[in-house]
């Protein structure tokens, strides 16, 4: 591979090796993130192999994604190979379970208004313009073709106000109908029957058998059919936290368990406040002392000691709810 090409798409980049034996790569296509030197100098053998077909455009959409809403100042996503337990990166496929990739148009177009949303940076009725070979992963599509035939098809269901169409771009604006088809994708789902759980998984803090426990709690309500959604957290970027909003967005309800006073859990939390999501909040009565005057005084979180009494609060509060 030449080195200055991107490792994912093969096209040129920008490529700065880091202090941590990584490489940093800016590409137009994929964005920016970080790669193993294990990935980056065997990308055309081994790691590319396993990332062909499906999985490409995938990760393409995925890491342009990511990059675009990465905070300035935080790091941006590092890919690598077979880490088992490595805190340091996450292998393709690590990578994108926790990543919501659409697969047929009209999710294509709801991921592409997403990302309009961000670029448009709060400006209505401004002028966008993609390029069909650099921003095809802004819809995850397989390439520029695909891409111009969903601007072409958007267009002929009134999302722009205006449309230029050349054989390397397009430009746009967006229409109202447009900002009402993202303001649309904002509103959570009451008919679900999936039922997220906020709860740390680090390993350090070994709360796996408290997870499970909440989960077959979920189970053993009967008559509903509901499913249980447990998001592991590893090393995952902030960015990612995205698949968790967007589970919890398609939740009945979700519970938070604030043993260990993870951030992500309470950041979790606020969306489902902010959202309107009914929550159950829970925690081991051993910690119960750890929380702030501001939870404890503002909802009714319920203790508990062990597994077995974690299964029956969550199966007992679910039930009175939900009937
Ligand atoms: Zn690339």
């Amino acid at each position: 591979m030449k080195k200055n090409t991107c490792p994912i798409c093969g096209e040129k980049a920008q490529i700065k090796p880091t202090n941590g034996s990584l490489f940093r790569i800016e590409c137009d296509r994929c964005g920016l993130f970080l790669v193993t030197s294990i990935f980056f100098y065997g990308a055309e053998s081994s790691n590319l192999a396993s990332i062909a077909g499906q999985n490409k455009y995938a990760l393409q959409g995925a890491l342009r994604e990511v990059s675009l809403r990465r905070k300035i100042g935080s790091t941006p996503v590092t890919i690598g190979v077979d880490s088992a337990d490595s805190k340091e990166h996450l292998t393709v496929s690590e990578f994108l379970t926790n990543v919501i990739v659409p697969e047929n148009p009209p999710q294509k177009i709801d991921k592409l208004f997403k990302n309009l949303e961000l670029l448009s940076k709060g400006e209505f009725g401004k002028i966008n313009t993609l390029t069909y070979l650099k921003d095809y992963p802004l819809a995850y599509c397989k390439d520029a073709d695909e891409l111009s035939w969903i601007l072409n098809e958007m267009n002929d269901l009134g999302y722009f106000a205006n449309f230029n169409l050349s054989n390397i771009n397009a430009s746009f604006v967006l229409s109202m109908k447009a900002w009402q088809r993202i303001e649309e994708l904002k509103i959570f789902d009451s008919n679900s029957n999936q039922v997220f759980i906020a709860c740390t998984m680090k390993p350090e803090h070994k709360h796996n058998s408290f997870a499970k426990a909440i989960s077959r709690g979920i189970d053993s309500v009967e008559g509903f059919n509901l499913k249980a959604i447990l998001i592991n957290e590893k090393n995952y970027p902030e960015t990612i936290m995205e698949k968790a909003l967007g589970e919890i967005k398609r939740s009945r309800f979700v519970v938070v368990d604030l043993t260990w006073l993870s951030n992500s859990v309470f950041f979790e939390a606020g969306f489902c406040k902010g959202r309107g999501v009914e929550f159950i909040f829970v925690i081991k009565e051993d910690q119960w002392t750890q929380l702030g005057e501001f939870y404890t005084k503002s909802y009714l979180i319920r203790k508990y000691k062990n597994e077995s009494e974690l299964e029956k609060l969550i199966k007992t509060i679910i039930e009175e709810r939900i009937s």
